[in-house]
């Protein structure tokens, strides 16, 4: 359970801790279970008496040293059967599976059959003689297969095959029992690969395991008798209802066993319930879990046992959950007044949100894995391969899923993309154009996936275990863990309930960092806005050009040999752009909108094959040998390191001056209809203050001709985008002419490291595995090397300007690490893919409860 007010102070440990109200336990020495059952101890609910021993306790037993036990049994009465289950630090770190009846000899046998009948007192046997051969001397568990559990020789023939086994009798002596599960289960724990498996689940490498001894409450006798688990929610879900499993003679977990067998628990149209059968019983069961939801604070599955018509409370967790049903679950306990606002807030995972937003392979699904790449944008979904942006299109036009494989993805694919159901490369990292892309219209996307054996030409696929695609074969890309699966798995949709929402708007409520987002198209931005980003921090704006009719004109701009000429095909350019951004501040409202001039580098519109320079040569009526030259002369060792960004906007000023001019009218036309728009402009990859000033110069020229012309005034403010590292050291000379600078993390990783944003792929797993990296950079912000430049950007930017706006707006804005990071230097805002604004907004809402509440006031 979490944030446990008591659990603040480590108390002295005694050797064996016996559940009292008052007795010193703490999850930290003793695990959540044990915590757990003192506070339904105190709760006064019908727990069995139960002993705790402690992490330090448990490990010197796995080297052999015994706590005393007789002083350990003293507790229990003479008779009792107990059982001992594992008691972790957190649940989900697993542990060794619960023994039941230790105790059971051939004595106690001959009683139990008196009290309980022999047919009780034969399971409780026989479960126990087959849980000590398997789980404490390791025996081979097919050696049962021949016993029928029910035959009348069961408990005989199940005692002779382990004396036939171990060439000893079954062990009589219940200290020697209880020592020998101990010390199993102590061992188990401190196994490899139970350490690997926990590890993997977070848990530190010396994490304690606790264990609890119960006394045993029998489901099996005369009476109503049995066992069963209640929770007063759905796991799925997370809605009220009343689900578990009751099964009449049963023990431990057997009611989800045997599921054909057991009962409902609530009158239910499929079969016989435990409330039509024992209305008392279920009303009672009802109670006591309604009691642990509002004193625990959380919404617990409470496990019985009904032991001739009573009931007793043997243990209580955490109820399993969806990160839907955790939502809801979250706000119905604040909304119940059981735990404030503020908590309910930090009991949810920011990243878990993502499996609200996009559909994904259902938890329970069959997974057949093909391979595994990187998890570049989440969300699954399932289609038939195609091998082209145009079959892409062509699916899409049959009304046919597909999923599009590219080696990797330019910007001729877009539109492609925009068709498929899901996108899958051979190249790339995060930060690759095919991440990128998905990520802002939330397709999900595995990238990097190298294990297989791309042959595009031939249109097929080898998986590393050789199987072989061809196109049309159905596949699903899960792009939240980065796996290729075979086939149509099951699916679990995305819901934005009302829990959703409600647990969002406490999340504004408390927020003190904006989360704005990246949108390029109308349809980002209305995403943006259905997910209440305040604003659109970076519009790439290249990617307008891309459609078929702009494509050739912007071909025809890029072949022009003049100014003139130029300046003409812009001229048909700008009437598009001014509608794109016209659309853009329609759909904002008056939310800041930031436009970032182009970008790219020229030969990104070009066509890269012979077919396609033949087409252009016809489009534009050149020879083709005029287009082949042209293309060459525009190719560049280094295009990201080339001609781009505000190094064509210096070189080629005619681009920069029809997108300034686009703005500035779009903002007159947009601000007439609707709020009034202040546009942002965003120059890329600035590396000298020289060039800020060059384009402020030109820009500022072209809104004093639009407000002549128009004879209208506006406001706008220019800012400048920090992704060089040069930038950021040269800020203080930067930030004079700016009014905001934006840090471009994808590009500043990428030129701090030196290395390849498209290529990092293909050697980051290794990197990661090796520990050279801790996590890939382009994926985790890297807080210490590029974090540092951001803060020397960011303390000198502010030094010269002290009303300076500051923000991210890289791939890694929307993550929870670097939302702490922004929060912490002094950002006002972080701009991310529409997607992920949730997750940033709630990220950055637990980081301002944390700073203001504090974990252990909660
Ligand atoms: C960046 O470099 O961080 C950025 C946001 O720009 P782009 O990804 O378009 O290069
Ligand atoms: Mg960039």
């Amino acid at each position: 359970m979490q944030h446990d007010p008591e659990n603040t102070e480590i108390p002295e440990i005694p050797e064996i801790t016996v559940i009292t109200p008052t007795a010193k336990l703490a999850t930290q020495t003793h695990g959540g279970r044990a915590k757990c059952l003192q506070r339904l101890v105190r709760l006064d609910l019908p727990v069995p008496q139960t002993v705790a021993l402690s992490f330090d306790e448990v490990h010197a037993i796995a080297a052999g040293e015994m706590p005393d036990l007789q002083a350990l049994l003293a507790p229990f009465g003479e008779d009792a059967l107990l059982c001992v289950r594992p008691s972790s630090e957190d649940p989900d770190w697993g542990g060794p599976g619960a023994v039941l009846n230790i105790g059971i000899n051939d004595a106690r046998y001959v009683d139990l059959c008196e009290q309980l009948g022999r047919e009780a007192a034969t399971s409780i046997y026989l479960r126990f003689v087959q849980a000590y051969a398997i789980h404490v001397a390791r025996l081979d568990p097919d050696m049962f297969d021949h016993i029928l559990p029910d035959g009348p020789d069961a408990l005989s023939e199940a005692l002779r095959a382990y004396e036939d086994e171990t060439e000893e009798a079954f062990p009589q002596d219940p200290a020697v029992q209880l020592s020998e599960v101990l010390r199993s289960m102590a061992r188990a724990w401190e196994g490899t690969t139970a350490r690997l498996l926990r590890q993997a689940k977070g848990a530190p490498a010396d994490a304690g395991l606790g264990l609890v001894v119960q006394e045993m409450a029998h489901g099996l006798g005369l009476g109503e008798c049995g066992s069963g688990v209640i929770q007063l929610v759905n796991s799925k879900t997370g809605a009220p209802q009343i689900t578990g499993r009751y099964l009449s003679q049963s023990q431990g977990r057997d009611a989800l066993l045997d599921r054909s067998a057991s009962m409902y628990l609530e009158t239910d149209d499929r079969g016989p319930s435990l409330q039509a059968q024992s209305p008392e019983l279920f009303e009672q069961l009802l109670e006591h879990t309604r009691l642990m939801r509002r004193r625990l604070r959380e919404e617990m599955q409470a496990e019985f046992t009904v032991e001739n018509g009573r009931v007793h409370i043997l243990d209580g967790v955490r109820v399993a959950r969806t990160a839907r049903a955790a939502v809801r679950i979250a706000v119905s306990l604040a909304e119940d007044g059981i735990i404030p606002r503020e908590e309910a807030l930090t009991r949810i995972d920011p990243r878990s949100m993502n499996e609200l937003l996009h559909r994904q392979v259902a938890p329970d699904a069959a997974r057949d894995t093909l391979a595994t790449g990187i998890a570049a944008s989440p969300g699954a979904a399932t289609g038939r391969i195609v091998f082209s942006a145009d079959e892409a299109q062509a699916s899409a036009a049959r009304g046919e899923a597909c999923v599009l494989v590219r080696r990797e993805t330019s910007p001729e694919d877009i539109r492609g993309m925009h068709a498929a159901a899901a996108v899958l490369t051979e190249r790339g990292g995060m930060t690759s154009h095919a991440a990128v892309i998905a990520r802002g219209i939330g397709l999900p996307c595995v990238v990097g996936a190298s294990d297989i054996k791309f042959h595009i030409r031939e249109k097929r696929l080898v998986a590393p275990d050789g199987r072989e695609l061809q196109a049309g074969d159905m596949v699903t890309i899960d792009g939240s863990n980065g796996e290729v699966l075979w086939g149509e798995p099951l699916m679990l949709e995305a819901a934005q309930d009302d829990a959703f929402r409600q647990l969002m708007t406490w999340a504004d409520a408390v927020r003190d960092i904006g989360v704005r987002a990246n949108a390029d198209t109308p349809a980002d931005a209305q995403t943006a806005k259905n997910f209440a980003a305040e604003g659109i921090g970076l519009c790439r704006t290249e990617h307008m050009f891309f459609e078929a009719d702009r494509l050739t004109v912007m071909r025809e701009m890029i072949f022009a040999d003049t100014s003139p000429d130029r300046a003409a095909a812009l001229e048909r350019l700008l009437p598009m752009q001014r509608a794109d951004f016209i659309e853009l501040f329609r759909i904002m409202q008056g939310l800041p909108v930031c436009i970032r001039l182009f970008d790219p580098p020229l030969h990104e519109f070009l066509p890269s094959d012979r077919a396609g320079h033949r087409e252009l040569a016809e489009a534009l009526d050149l020879p083709l040998s005029d287009v082949t030259r042209r293309v060459e002369a525009l190719s560049e060792y280094n295009p990201m390191l080339g001609m781009r960004g505000v190094r064509l906007g210096i070189t080629v000023p005619e681009i920069y001056d029809m997108q300034a001019r686009a703005i500035f009218e779009a903002t007159i036309e947009a601000s007439e209809e609707g709020d009034p728009v202040v546009p942002e402009i965003m120059i890329p990859l600035v590396s000298a203050k020289r060039e800020v000033e060059l384009v402020k110069t030109r820009v500022d020229a072209v809104a004093a001709a639009v407000r002549n012309e128009k004879g209208q005034d506006f406001d706008y403010r220019l800012g400048v985008m920090v992704e060089t590292p040069r930038a950021a050291l040269k800020a203080g000379e930067i930030a004079p002419h700016t009014a905001f600078l934006s840090f471009g993390t994808n590009d500043l990783t990428q030129m701090t490291y030196g290395l390849s944003r498209d290529d990092a792929g293909r050697f980051m797993s290794a990197y990661v595995q090796q520990g050279v990296f801790p996590e890939d950079p382009f994926h985790d912000l890297d807080t210490e090397g590029v974090g540092e430049l951001l803060e020397i950007g960011a303390k000198r930017g502010r030094d010269a300007r002290p009303d300076l706006v500051l923000s991210i707006c890289g791939e890694h804005g929307g993550s929870p690490e670097s939302i702490a990071f922004s929060r912490a230097a002094g950002f006002n805002y972080v701009s991310c893919s529409p997607f992920r604004v949730p997750v940033a907004r709630l990220a950055a809402a637990q980081f301002a409860v944390l700073e203001t509440v504090g974990v252990r006031k909660i």
